[in-house]
C-alpha cells in the first residue's frame, strides 16, 4: 500500500456553491486539504457536509466553483474516473456477495489480473483484521466488521484520497471509540488524505489535524482541534464544539464588565467601546467561597449540583440571574462548593474568549 509519490492526494475547494431550489445547501466553500492530511467537516445536520462530500466525490455537479485533486480540476469528472475512494454512513456492500468478493469489486472493475485480485484482497484484509473473515457474507457479520469491510473496499485500489461520511454513524458508542482508533492508525499507516464527515464534535477534534466547522453551508472556522475548541471565531463554532457559558459583557475603556457591573478578566486585548460576549468553558470556570476583598468576579451561589462519576456539575446562579455551570473532577473532594454556598465564579485570564455579540 502507499502512493510512491507521496505528494499526491492533495484537494482543493475553490468557492464551491450548491442549492437546491432556492436554499442554499454550500454556499462559497473554499478548503486547501494537503497530501496526507485528516480534515474532517464538523457540523449540525443540514450544515451542507454530506453535499460538499459528494461534490468532491462527483455524485453532485456544483452549481458554480471547482473541485482540484492535485492541481487537476475535476468539478466534471464523472465518479469512477475521480479515483477517490469513498466510504457511507450505512456501507454499502453488495449483500450477495462475500467479504473478499466485495472488497474485489473496485479492482474487477478495474480488470485488475485474478491472481494480482487475490493478493491484494487478502492484504487488505489483513490490515482491517478481517483477514479470517473474507469468505463470509454481509448479514453474517456485526456492524463494526461490516463497516471495515466498506473500509478495505475503498483502499484495495490505492487512491490517494479516502472520503467518509459518518461511517460510524449507525454503531452504539463503544464500538466507535475503538473503530475510529483503528481509522487513525490505518491513516498513519497508509498516509493517505482523508476528508472525514461528521456531526460528532469528539470525534472530529480526537481523530483530525485540521477540522473544519460548517453552519448554514458555509465553513466558520478551519483550525486545529486544540485551537478550535480554545479558540474558537464565532459563537456558533463555541457552543457547538463543546459546552460553553456565554456571559455578555460592555467593554469601556479597554476594561470587560459583567452584567453587575463587575470587572472581568480576559488576556486578550477587547476592540473599543463594544457590547460583547464572553465564553468561558465549564472546566475553567472555578467557584470559590467568597472572601473579602475579592474584587473580580461574579458574586452569586450554588443552586445545583450533579455526580457524573469522573466530576461534578455545579450550577451557579449570580446575583444578577446570570446562569452558568461549572464542571470540576473529582479528585480533591476538599475544594468543593456545597448547595446553597454564596460563591465567586472566576477564571484563568487565558482561558476566556471574547466574541462579537
Ligand atoms: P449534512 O450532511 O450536513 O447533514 P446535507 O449536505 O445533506 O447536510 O444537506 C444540506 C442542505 O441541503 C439541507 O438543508 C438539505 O435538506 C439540503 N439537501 C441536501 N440534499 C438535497 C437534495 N437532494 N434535494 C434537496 N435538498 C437537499
Ligand atoms: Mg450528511
Amino acid at each position: 500500500m502507499g502512493n510512491t509519490d507521496a505528494k499526491t492526494g492533495g484537494i482543493a475547494l475553490r468557492n464551491l456553491q450548491k442549492r437546491y431550489g432556492s436554499a442554499r445547501a454550500v454556499d462559497d466553500v473554499s478548503l486547501t486539504v494537503s497530501p496526507g492530511e485528516f480534515i474532517s467537516l464538523l457540523g449540525p445536520s443540514g450544515s451542507g457536509k454530506t453535499t460538499t462530500l459528494m461534490m468532491i466525490a462527483g455524485f453532485e455537479m456544483p452549481d458554480s466553483g471547482q473541485v482540484l485533486l492535485d492541481d487537476k480540476n475535476i468539478t466534471r469528472l464523472p465518479p469512477h474516473r475521480r479515483e477517490l475512494g469513498v466510504i457511507f454512513q450505512n456501507y454499502a456492500l453488495f449483500p450477495h456477495m462475500t467479504v473478499a468478493d466485495n472488497v474485489a469489486y473496485p479492482l474487477r472493475m478495474r480488470r485488475v489480473p485474478k491472481a494480482e485480485i487475490a493478493i491484494r484482497v487478502s492484504r487488505i484484509l489483513d490490515q482491517v483484521h478481517l483477514g479470517a473473515f473474507a469468505s463470509r457474507y454481509p448479514h453474517q457479520m456485526s456492524g463494526g466488521q461490516q463497516q471495515r469491510v466498506a473500509i478495505a473496499r475503498a483502499l484495495v485500489f490505492d487512491p490517494p484520497v479516502l472520503l467518509l461520511d459518518e461511517p460510524l454513524g449507525a454503531l452504539d458508542k463503544k464500538l466507535r471509540q475503538h473503530l475510529r482508533n483503528e481509522i487513525k492508525t490505518l491513516h498513519k499507516q497508509v498516509g493517505k488524505t482523508m476528508i472525514y464527515v461528521t456531526h460528532d464534535q469528539e470525534e472530529a477534534l480526537a481523530m483530525s489535524d485540521r477540522v473544519a466547522v460548517m453552519h448554514e453551508g458555509r465553513i466558520r472556522q478551519i483550525s486545529a482541534p486544540q485551537d478550535i475548541y480554545r479558540r474558537p471565531a464565532d459563537l456558533f463554532v463555541a457552543g457547538f464544539v463543546g459546552e460553553v457559558n456565554l456571559i455578555p459583557v460592555t467593554i469601556r475603556s479597554g476594561v470587560i464588565q459583567g452584567p453587575a457591573g463587575e470587572k472581568l478578566l480576559v488576556a486578550q486585548q477587547p476592540d473599543q467601546d463594544k457590547d460583547a460576549t464572553l465564553c468561558v468553558r465549564p472546566e475553567h470556570l472555578r467557584l470559590e467561597a467568597t472572601a473579602v476583598g475579592i474584587s473580580t468576579g461574579i458574586h452569586g451561589r450554588v443552586v445545583d449540583m450533579t455526580f457524573v462519576g469522573d466530576a461534578t456539575i455545579l450550577e451557579f446562579r449570580s446575583d444578577s440571574g446570570l446562569q452558568l455551570t461549572s464542571k470540576v473532577l473529582n479528585i480533591s473532594a476538599d475544594a468543593m462548593p456545597n448547595l446553597g454556598d454564596l460563591c465567586v465564579a472566576s477564571w484563568a485570564a487565558s482561558d476566556a474568549t471574547i466574541l462579537a455579540a
